[in-house]
């Protein structure tokens, strides 16, 4: 029997889920206003086009499927053999005709969705391990799954802006980056100006770090180094400076 509706029971999963599919929802409606020309144009992160973009996008449903599908089976099946092929793949997808590059995108979209649709409610706390060698449950794929698609399609950079993206997502996306920072020595503290989390305080919490402040999709912006170089970022410094550009975080 296939389910028709998701068999995990947990709420905050299940909100989870519905932000993650809303972002590639999101992310294909960007992808459906570019022309097949627009697709070799350049993207918003430094040295790819919009072809590799979206290929990386599509490659990684696929990965992130097979997380699911390791919590599923108990058959442990990575998220790639190694790195050099998760590059390659990318590599070869962009060089697809653009037709299937969009189905890429659009069948691993579908399958992702059908394989966290079809987890039986007792496997979501299964543990897989992430590319990066962490072991988590195999519920975090959703995030690791909706940090991808929701700044993804700004950088398609066709008009898809932070502001568009959720504040829950905008806020943990700020969470995820000040924490490698952190392991790093790089001592940030970001202060939320406006909207639902104004006040709030992310990142360094010592007395000698860098203070900024901005509103929260700014900070996001600027923190996630997707301000172009010239342009205003929104975010100062305590005395009301315009903050240079923040540290690396990838
Ligand atoms: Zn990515």
């Amino acid at each position: 029997m296939v389910a028709r509706h998701d068999l995990v029971t947990d709420e905050e999963v299940r909100a989870g889920l519905l932000t993650a599919r809303r972002g590639t929802a999101f992310f294909a409606r960007k992808l459906g206003k570019l022309s097949y020309a627009d697709m070799d144009e350049p993207s918003l992160l430094p040295g790819w086009n919009r072809r590799q973009l979206i290929a990386h996008v599509g490659c990684n449903a696929r990965a992130v499927a097979r997380l699911v599908e390791w919590a599923a089976t108990g058959v442990e099946t990575p998220m790639y053999p190694d790195m050099e092929y998760r590059n390659r793949e990318i590599e070869f997808g962009a060089t697809l005709p653009p037709i299937a590059l969009l189905n890429l995108f659009d069948h691993s979209a579908v399958h992702l969705s059908v394989e966290w649709r079809d987890l039986p409610d007792e496997k979501w706390a299964a543990e897989v391990r992430t590319a990066q060698g962490r072991t988590v449950p195999v519920s975090e794929t959703v995030w690791m799954r909706t940090r991808e698609v929701w700044p993804h399609a700004i950088d398609l950079d066709n008009g898809a802006r932070f502001t568009d993206v959720p504040t829950d997502v905008l806020r943990r996306l700020l969470t995820d980056i000040t924490g490698v920072w952190a392991t790093r020595g790089n001592a940030v503290a970001l202060t939320v100006t406006g909207g639902p989390h104004d006040g709030e305080r992310v990142g360094a919490s010592e007395d000698d770090a860098t203070e900024v402040s901005g509103s929260l999709p700014d900070l996001v912006r600027w923190a996630s180094g997707r301000v172009p170089a010239g342009e205003a970022s929104g975010v100062v410094f305590a005395d009301g400076s315009a903050a240079p550009a923040a540290p690396a975080w990838i």
